[in-house]
């Protein structure tokens, strides 16, 4: 019998995630075994965590929130998306040690393709700053967009970040109550829609077909929807972005890409 593939995601917070079911469907998709586990983690665990997940033949491992940062020093190499965000999302252990990976970006950009939401010469909103911004940055970029705009609550972190990654392409920085200019697309990235709610963004920042993205799901995701059904834009939920990030490890640990669509009709009936 072929030997289940050792998994774990380390958080904490950890016993909401989604991932072992996700990563389950792969398995099952794919005909791999996979024994993927959740385990809580405060950040000064996790060098001990990974050498015990290592040591029960471990092979790989997601992080998430608060260990994305943390992350980064376990590695002896990092992907390109990782040293952009300065972040790990996904870990896979060689003869050497642990290679870091930031699938969270590139999993956004899948799902977006999947959706059929044009990238290039798209003139992006995102609202939010913080880490999850900072993650999709990079690989949206790659995708030469018209230009990118950061509004934030904390005017000096959407700057902040614009200079980080002006490199890459447009991009500018402003606080919330910026005047208006149009935008095809909004990626909603703030954290709000956990309270029931979402930044007021007043109508002049999207064209009447724009398209929104949240990256918030389930019941995060309705602040979000019923603004954007009140103006008549088609509004799609993370869920997909969660997914997609957890095909990209997949396929990072196996070599092998299992299909978003297919697990996504199994959990979105759940959530959304
Ligand atoms: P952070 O905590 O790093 O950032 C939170 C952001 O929300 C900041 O920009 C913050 O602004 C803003 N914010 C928080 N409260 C308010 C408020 N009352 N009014 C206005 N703005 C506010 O979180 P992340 O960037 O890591 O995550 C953002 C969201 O994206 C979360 O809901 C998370 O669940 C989701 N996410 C989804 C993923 C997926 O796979 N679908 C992946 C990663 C994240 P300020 O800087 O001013 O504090």
């Amino acid at each position: 019998m072929t030997p289940s593939l050792r998994l774990a995601v380390f958080g904490d917070p950890i016993s909401h995630s989604l991932s072992p079911r996700i990563h389950g469907l792969f398995g099952r998709q794919l005909g791999i075994e996979v024994d993927y586990r959740a385990i809580r983690c405060p950040e000064d665990e996790l060098p001990a965590k990974l050498s015990e997940l290592a040591a029960a033949g471990g092979i790989g491992a997601n992080l998430t929130l608060p260990l994305k940062q943390t992350g980064l020093r376990q590695c002896r190499q990092l992907d390109r998306p990782a040293r952009l965000a300065r972040a790990v999302n996904t870990l896979k252990l060689d003869e050497q040690g642990w290679l870091g990976f930031n699938t969270d970006g590139p999993g956004l950009v899948l799902d977006l393709e999947r959706l059929g939401i044009a990238l290039t010469d798209a003139r992006i909103l995102i609202l939010g700053a913080g880490g999850a911004t900072a993650g999709i940055l990079g690989p949206l970029l790659a995708k030469k967009p018209a230009c990118i705009t950061v509004l934030n609550r904390t005017a000096a972190r959407a700057a902040g970040l614009a200079e980080r990654f002006a490199h890459l392409g447009a991009i500018a920085g402003h606080s919330l109550d910026a005047p208006a200019q149009a935008h095809d697309l909004l990626l909603q990235a703030t954290s709000l829609g956990h309270s029931g709610t979402m930044p007021a963004l007043p109508a002049g920042w999207l064209v009447p077909d724009a398209r929104v993205y949240d990256l918030n799901y389930g019941q995060a995701h309705r602040p979000v929807a019923h603004w954007a059904e009140r103006y008549g834009w088609k509004a799609d939920s993370g869920l997909g972005m969660l997914v997609g990030q957890a095909a990209l490890a997949f396929e990072i640990w196996t070599g092998q890409r299992p299909s978003v669509s297919a697990a996504l009709a199994s959990l979105d009936a759940d959530l959304n």
